[in-house]
């Protein structure tokens, strides 16, 4: 056959995900850790994937990662579940909350992913955007999940690529207003130092996202996990596929998580190089930094796409949002380490003072 019939219809509208990663001398894109697993995590990393046998199915639930988490929040087994990063659970929650028929409440802007994945999965989207400095309208939210209809939320906390946390109390008064599943996207939480994980026991609507993508500087390994009820749970092992995380990922995960504590001072240099890095752009004319709970930061200013050009072309990569909506002239830089990061202040500075050239 020299043809092929048409793809489902949801995917007529959908771009393939690109996060335009491109070489770089800093990479400060993507929201990854500056600073790699450090060498003695390492070694003990080689020295457990040396006894893994590759020719065996993976342990599909990877109950012995999920027994570490569990333990470390306090909850049993079947209140844990891992995927193949974050991104795979986003995805299960549009499988096993979304469909046909069936509603999802957005908070642009926010993870793009979010509203990808319910058009993949046919869900009607209803979009109750920020306010223009990014804030959640709280009591439209509100307004609309009393009205009814809706199946999940994602509340993103600090959001991306905004980088403000959600309130605690409107979380509280969400849970309280519907049944609908909520889930809370912490994935940046470990800069933030606030979780809602302690409201579990009171909602069984609550759902946390973690992942080990960012304060454990595995991105390259694609881990996460959420934590929520134990039936919740069970509705997203539904949908899992059976070995999305495989055997090497679930023993790097593990010595990993058993050497978290490890990885505390280089999460306090990142909170404490984020305050660097927003007061150097605040001193930058024209630019207008926005706070940030998470390692990243969101500035915005006048042509931003031109800039992004510029930093570019001096070797800084940071994520252009200049075009997408709700975020004009916004780009977001990554906290990266102090050179980076220095380089990526420098270089703009040159830019805004004329001194880049396109
Ligand atoms: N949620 C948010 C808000 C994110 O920014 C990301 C990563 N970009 C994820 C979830 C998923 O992360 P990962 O798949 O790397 O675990």
């Amino acid at each position: 056959m020299r043809s092929v019939c048409a793809s489902a219809p949801q995917l007529a509208d959908l771009e393939p995900y690109d996060p335009k990663y491109l070489p770089a001398d800093a990479f400060l894109s993507a929201n990854e850790n500056p600073h790699d697993v450090d060498k003695d995590v390492r070694h003990e990393i080689m020295r457990e994937v040396k006894r893994v046998n590759l020719n065996r199915y993976p342990d599909p639930l990877a109950n012995d990662l999920r027994d570490m988490i569990a333990e470390a929040n306090g909850l049993d087994r079947d209140q844990v579940l891992v995927g193949n990063g974050g991104d795979e659970l986003l995805f299960n929650l549009a499988l096993a909350w979304g469909g046909p028929g069936r509603t999802f409440l957005n908070m642009p802007p926010t993870f793009s992913v979010y509203d990808a994945n319910a058009r993949l999965t046919n869900t009607a989207v209803v979009n109750v955007p920020r306010t223009a400095d990014f804030r959640i309208d709280e009591e439209a939210v509100l307004a609309r999940v009393v009205e009814g209809g809706i199946d999940y939320l994602i509340v993103t906390s600090p959001n991306n690529p905004t980088g403000e946390l959600a309130g605690e109390e409107f979380i509280c008064r969400l849970l309280d207003a519907t049944d609908a599943l909520v889930m809370v996207d912490e994935a940046y939480f470990e800069f933030s130092r606030l979780t809602m994980r302690p409201y579990l026991a009171q909602h069984k609507n609550l759902v946390i996202l973690r992942t080990f993508s960012k304060a454990f500087s595995l991105a390259g390994v694609r881990m996460g996990y959420i934590l929520g009820d134990a039936e919740v749970v069970r509705e997203f092992a539904k949908v899992r596929q059976p070995y999305s995380v495989d055997a090497v990922s679930q023993v790097v995960a593990r010595v990993v998580y058993a050497n978290r504590a490890k990885f505390e001072p280089g999460i306090r240099a990142i909170i404490e190089e984020r305050a660097r890095v927003i007061d150097g752009l605040k001193r930058i004319p024209g630019v207008k930094p926005y706070p940030s709970d998470a390692n990243y930061v969101l500035f915005r200013m006048e042509n931003a796409g031109q800039i992004w050009e510029m930093l570019y072309g001096r070797g800084v990569l940071v994520r252009d949002f200049s075009r997408a909506p709700y975020l004009e002239n916004c780009l977001r830089a990554s906290i990266g380490s102090p050179e980076e990061n220095d380089a990526f202040l420098r270089a703009l500075r040159d830019a805004v003072m004329g001194k880049c050239d396109l």
